[in-house]
């Protein structure tokens, strides 16, 4: 099968580099699929929900936006913030989650609701890709502990 290497870089680590059969991903102009040898493209990523299918299944990566670069034999991705279900804190997230929506209750009383409605919208975001991750076998964390221990 063929294949591309994806990339998926954050500020703060390297979260994944693996090779891919295709990537799913919302772009600045709509949701773009991407398999090996795609043209050259470069565009901004909106916050979402990043489909990847290889050759081990398929998985999910959160994204909160940035930037990606697509060339025939690479994808990369520059994530603001970016989790798997590997690296996934989901108390964190369900905490996150939690306050948002304790704040967007008492609406009125000086809380900022975009900054909230966007705290909330982030949290789910993560809860929906761990459940999505769940539901197809939580391939990164195979494939990741596999490579890690090579
Ligand atoms: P919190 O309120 O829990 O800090 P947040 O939505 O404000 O969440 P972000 O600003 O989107 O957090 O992200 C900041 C950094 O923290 C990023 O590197 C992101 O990947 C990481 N991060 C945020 N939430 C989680 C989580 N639940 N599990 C793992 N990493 C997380």
């Amino acid at each position: 099968m063929s294949t591309v290497l994806l990339e998926v870089v954050t500020p703060d680590r390297l979260l994944l580099s693996h090779p891919v059969t295709f990537v799913v991903v919302r772009g600045g102009f709509g949701e773009i699929g991407i398999l090996p040898r795609h043209a050259p493209l470069a565009t901004t990523v909106q916050p979402g929900i990043v489909k990847v299918r290889m050759e081990e299944g398929e998985d999910y990566i959160s994204v909160s936006g940035g930037f990606l670069e697509v060339r025939p034999d690479r994808i990369t991705l520059l994530a603001d913030a970016a989790e798997t279900s590997a690296t996934l804190d989901v108390e964190r997230a369900q905490r996150a989650k939690q306050r948002a929506e304790e704040r967007l209750a008492k609406r009125g009383e000086g809380i900022d609701i975009a900054r909230a409605e966007a705290a909330r919208a982030r949290a789910l975001r993560r809860l929906e890709m761990l459940e999505l991750s769940n539901a197809s076998g939580n391939v990164f964390e195979k494939v990741l502990s596999k490579s890690a221990s090579q």
